[in-house]
């Protein structure tokens, strides 16, 4: 799918919604297009003593109940309607967990792993302080998303605060622990998938104890989600992939012996006592849930139409297409989606950015507690939407959000 197809394809799933909920069709315009689009071009001196010239982005979708929040991504395909689409879906899955937030994403166009540590800092730094006209505390808030992580968070807070003259913590989340980041936000998205796995699973009436899983995306939330559903939830990981393709083992890894291994041999090919596969063939095992933990559109109608799971848990952003999402549904292969299904790190991040205005910072258990209470209300409040409307969960997810944000439209007044 070309990328410029990505912000339509994502319509046309909130359309379904639009329609079922009969939609004012004043709301739906507002909500169908993006309020603020920002486009960066920005030197920076590299080792060598050359300069680069980056672009980067940050795009904020609606903030009706409260400020933009979104993560910021560095990938080499990073374009403007991917960052517009991801803003566009994290309004959305602020408003089915109930926060007070709208939605926002950026990211820079760039391959990581060209660049030296030093070099990362720099580009972070300049990248930050070029948004820094539409960011803030109180405006738009940041986090991590694919190929960022804590330290970047820092360096982002303390170029803003260089520029306020005082320490803003609040500015983003996802921050060390130590320097104003949250007990459990690490590992917040894999709880959260875990949690949302192990209630859908429920549903089919089966236990995740013994539950066979296949994760694509070894990163942030494809690590996180095996260790958690392995460790806490005795569930079986048999298959594990990442961007250089996947390794499988009916009798489930031991995830910290993975992990260790690809920290040593930064990757998963070749790990010991397993079978390589590709990711397409990951797709096709027999499994109880298959976790997308990579990018967009990894799911496609070929695929759909093979898949052999009964459950897919979304830890990634838009991994189904609107087309294959037609053919799970009438496989009844049940989605959770991924407005829903990877809320965790972002309702932490929130727990983050209230413990940064409070000074006053919660105990791990607190943070896990209150996190897979709200994936529970919210999972059981699209369920229920999901009966009433004879829907799937994805559509009764867009319906939830879209009441909430729609009221504060109403109250507000915007439209009247
Ligand atoms: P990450 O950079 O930590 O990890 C991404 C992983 O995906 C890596 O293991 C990479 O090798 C793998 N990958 C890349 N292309 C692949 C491919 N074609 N096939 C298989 N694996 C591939 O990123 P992350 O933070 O774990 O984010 C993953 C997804 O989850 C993204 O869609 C992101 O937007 C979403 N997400 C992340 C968070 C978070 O808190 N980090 C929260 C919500 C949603």
């Amino acid at each position: 799918m070309q990328m410029e197809e990505l912000y339509e394809s994502a319509l046309r799933k909130f359309r379904k919604a639009a329609v079922i909920m009969n939609l004012d069709p004043n709301v739906q315009k507002i909500l169908e297009h993006p309020k603020r689009q920002l486009i960066v071009e920005f030197p920076v001196i590299m080792d060598n003593g050359s300069v680069e010239i980056f672009t980067g982005y940050r795009v904020q979708h609606n903030v009706t109940l409260g400020p933009a929040k979104g993560g910021i991504r560095y990938h080499k395909d990073v374009n403007l309607d991917e960052v517009k689409t991801l803003a566009f879906w994290m309004s959305f899955k602020c408003a089915v967990m109930g926060l007070p937030y709208g939605g926002a994403k950026g990211g820079v166009k760039l391959d990581p792993s060209k660049y030296s540590i030093k070099e990362i800092e720099r580009i972070s730094r300049r990248y930050f302080s070029e948004i820094s006209v539409i960011v803030g505390p109180d405006r738009d808030i940041p986090a991590p998303d694919v190929n960022t992580n804590s330290d970047i968070m820092a360096w982002y807070m303390d170029t803003y605060s260089m520029h306020a003259g005082y320490s803003v913590l609040e500015v983003v989340t996802g921050k060390p622990i130590g320097l104003g980041g949250s007990e459990g936000r690490t590992e917040a998205t894999g709880r959260g998938v875990a949690k949302v796995a192990e209630l859908a699973l429920q549903k089919r009436n089966q236990k995740i104890s013994g539950s066979k899983f296949a994760i694509e995306g070894f990163g942030n939330v494809g690590q996180y989600s095996a260790l958690i559903l392995s460790k806490e939830k005795n569930a079986k990981i048999v298959a594990l992939s990442d961007s250089k393709g996947g390794i499988y083992n009916p009798n489930g890894f031991d995830i910290d012996d993975v992990i260790n291994y690809k920290k040593t041999h930064g990757t998963l090919s070749d790990y010991p006592n397993a079978k390589s596969i590709s990711n397409d063939e990951m797709k096709t095992l027999e499994v109880d849930v298959f976790i997308p933990a990579a990018l967009e559109n990894s799911i496609t109608d070929e695929t759909a139409k093979k898949m052999k799971g009964q459950i897919i848990v979304e830890g990634a952003n838009g991994p189904v297409t609107d087309t294959a999402d037609e053919i799970l549904k009438q496989r009844d292969i049940l989605v959770v989606p991924d407005i829903l299904a990877n809320a965790g790190g972002v309702t932490v991040s929130y727990f983050e950015w209230v413990q940064d205005l409070q000074s006053f910072f919660w105990k791990k258990e607190q943070v896990n507690g209150t996190l897979e209470e709200m994936m529970e209300k919210s999972f059981n409040e699209i369920w229920d939407i999901k009966e009433r409307y004879s829907t799937d969960m994805r559509t009764a997810a867009y319906i939830l959000a879209t009441q909430r944000i729609a009221f504060g439209i109403e109250k507000r007044g915007i439209y009247p």
